[in-house]
């Protein structure tokens, strides 16, 4: 029955719960739907458009905004100059044409919808809006997609269609959690859905909400929601949680949470969003196969890569091209490594009731590491590849806070991303973050009035601050002479975070004048800006003219990564802005060959 229904139905539900204020009442307006539309079964046909992001079955759509945007002015027959158009090309911009909804894509598509589509819905029915979705995110090229968005044009009222351009974009913003919606569903489905990941099982076996079902245990092949890490503050908080506990402490990589199952010949690399990567599976399954004793097993770990000239893991960010690399056999010095640090599954049996110390006794006995290629984290060196200082201590076991200290502190100095507390006592509990993990970072690192960048572009922002800029686009000057002024720009880093929003207002209010506008079709930057070809830096505003700019001092962890995306050689992780220096001028920005000084007298090399 449930697919039968018609998606109008589905859309006054997603509108009663956006309006609801409680908590409650969102769940009760669920509740209402289940029982009146979902009651003889194929309940998942419906879930799976109220929790899109959960909804493995069909692949992706391929479709983020902008992609979206062009495909749905093809839909509608507009042409790409028409004001309509540049409202959805542009529609994180503000400003009068695109009006209060300037961040929210559905709502400027939904608003463009409305002068194109009746008030009048087409009937499309819920199974009719699924098999259409199917074919979208099936369909190869743009125009196959133009032509399936273009259907559903056909068969729906402009609201429908905002809900759809929701459920393409993954995202409802209903306002009530997942977990409320299992709930309502039936009470042991987020359980379910946490050791399966899959909807559409967990909906074929609660059908009925009376009856309880038996707490699952994980299956090899079935992607398990990962026991996640609670943030402390310093090492005396971390200590102080795990009071009386027998604790390791772990370096914290920085790389791609992946979970290895193999299954005799098969083997899958599933990510955080339960993603069977292939091109891991191509890049690492012989490793695995040869190096994995035993012949079912899940491993719990880090995808990373190691940089073999170098005798160290490489910079974040490098995981996929060196996965391409690898299938495409060119030649490189750097190449994917696995760093497993907990096991779940070992032959037919789940051993995440197991406590940790008893796990890592296991993934001993079943993994035969190779340096740089399959490593196990285990206490004392258990990590064939050794630390550039020669040390193999990526984890060990803390018995005061002043080991913990140590620890951490060492991981600061070899700019690693933090560390993992763990409980050696506890066990593996999907999707947990109550604190059997805790996770330590280093405040980011105060780079002084070093890092003086000048602002070059910005970004506008979305929600809240749609319609403004939000975001900035900063440069390094490039000095010409040692006694003349900067005449270019290159392009460091994009920085948004740090400011309060008063801060930000004064920034944006008094650059507001010398904005350029960068808007479709994109043009050349200002000539004295040099940038890359690379799309994600392009800002929606250029500063038209260096001397009227203003200088941010940023700060950032302490780690910086090489850069493909801007045009200085390096950029940094997570910058913030720690000040505005009015008090500058704009040619006293921190230039390029300094900034190089830094990076290397902090890398050591
Ligand atoms: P973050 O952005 O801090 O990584 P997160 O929400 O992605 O946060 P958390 O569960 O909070 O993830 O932090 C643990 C993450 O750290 C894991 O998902 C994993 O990817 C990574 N990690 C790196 N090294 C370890 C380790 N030794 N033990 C556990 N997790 C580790």
């Amino acid at each position: 029955m449930c697919e039968e229904t018609k998606f109008s139905v589905l859309c006054s539900l997603f509108t009663w719960i956006q309006r609801s204020r409680t908590s409650a009442k969102k769940r009760s307006k669920f509740r209402i739907f289940l029982d009146t539309f979902c009651i003889n079964g194929h309940q998942f046909s419906a879930i799976r458009l109220i929790l899109p992001n959960l909804d493995r079955e069909r692949g992706s759509y391929g479709l983020k905004e902008s992609v979206l945007a062009t495909c749905l002015i093809d839909a509608l027959g507009m042409s790409r100059e028409s004001e309509d158009a540049l409202r959805l090309i542009n529609w994180r911009k503000g400003g009068a044409k695109t009006g209060a909804n300037a961040g929210n894509f559905a709502m400027v598509a939904a608003e463009v919808l409305q002068r194109r589509q009746g008030m009048t819905s087409g009937g499309l029915t819920i199974k009719e809006l699924n098999d259409l979705l199917d074919c979208l995110a099936s369909s190869e090229n743009r125009t196959e997609k133009t032509s399936v968005l273009s259907t559903l044009i056909k068969k729906t009222n402009a609201q429908e269609m905002k809900w759809i351009v929701m459920i393409i974009l993954k995202d409802l913003k209903l306002g009530i959690s997942e977990k409320s919606i299992f709930h309502e569903f039936h009470p042991d489905a987020e359980d379910l859905f946490n050791v399966t990941c899959d909807l559409k099982l967990v909906c074929e076996k609660l059908k009925d909400r009376s009856q309880r079902h038996k707490r699952q245990d994980i299956e090899v092949g079935k992607a398990v929601r990962p026991q996640l890490a609670m943030r402390v503050a310093d090492a005396t908080a971390a200590w102080k949680k795990l009071h009386g506990k027998e604790v390791v402490v772990e370096c914290k990589f920085d790389g791609d949470r992946i979970q290895i199952h193999k299954n005799g010949e098969e083997i899958h690399f599933f990510s955080r969003n339960f993603l069977d990567h292939p091109e891991y599976k191509y890049a690492m399954s012989n490793i695995v196969a040869q190096n994995l004793l035993v012949d079912r097993c899940i491993l719990d770990g880090e995808m990373l890569v190691w940089d073999i000239s170098l005798n160290r893991f490489a910079e974040f960010g490098s995981n996929q091209e060196i996965a391409k690399a690898a299938k495409e056999g060119l030649d490189s010095d750097r190449q994917l490594c696995y760093v497993a640090f907990d096991i779940l599954y070992v032959g037919d049996t789940s051993v995440i009731h197991q406590t940790l110390k008893e796990r890592h006794e296991l993934l001993q006995k079943v993994v035969k590491p190779l340096k740089g290629r399959f490593e196990i984290l285990v206490p004392s060196g258990g990590l064939n590849t050794h630390r550039p200082s020669g040390e193999p201590c990526w984890s060990l076991i803390a018995y005061d806070v002043d080991d913990v200290e140590r620890f951490f502190k060492k991981t600061v100095e070899n700019r690693d991303e933090g560390i993992v507390l763990k409980d050696l006592g506890s066990k593996w509990e999907p999707s947990d973050r109550s604190g059997k993990w805790l996770k330590l970072k280093p405040e980011y690192v105060h780079a002084g009035s070093d890092l003086d960048v000048l602002i070059i572009g910005g970004y506008y922002g979305s929600g809240r601050r749609g319609g403004e800029v939000a975001q900035f686009l900063v440069g390094l000057a490039d000095h010409s002479g040692p006694d003349t002024y900067p005449r270019r720009f290159i392009s460091f880093c994009r920085v948004g975070t740090g400011l309060s929003d008063d801060e930000l207002d004064a920034v944006v209010t008094k650059l507001k004048p010398y904005f350029r506008k960068n808007e479709y079709p994109k043009k050349a930057p200002p000539s004295f800006y040099q940038v890359t070809n690379n799309s994600k830096e392009r800002p929606d505003i250029w500063i038209d003219s260096p001397e009227k700019s203003i200088i941010l001092s940023i700060t950032s962890d302490i780690r910086t990564i090489r850069s493909e995306v801007f045009a200085a050689p390096y950029s940094l992780r997570f910058p913030r802005i720690d000040c505005v220096r009015y008090d500058k001028p704009w040619h006293e920005c921190l230039d390029v060959q300094s900034f190089m000084e830094l990076v290397h007298s902090s890398n050591g090399t």
